[in-house]
């Protein structure tokens, strides 16, 4: 999972393979501190991967 603000989101989308992308809501950024992870200032985007489940043996 990576946290990025604004001007990051194109660079952290290049990082993470099948990304998703979540906004962060105002009250979680009173909540938990989310710092971008490229320039260390206020995050607003949330990326993670998708990671499919595995194939459960039948
Ligand atoms: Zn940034």
């Amino acid at each position: 999972m990576v946290l990025v603000c604004k001007q990051h989101v194109h660079k952290a989308l290049k990082i993470i393979f099948l990304p998703h992308i979540q906004s962060i809501s105002d009250d979680n950024k009173l909540l938990e501190e989310v710092k971008c992870q490229v320039c260390g200032k206020q995050a607003d985007y949330k990326l993670y991967n998708f990671i499919p489940q595995r194939k459960r043996a039948i």
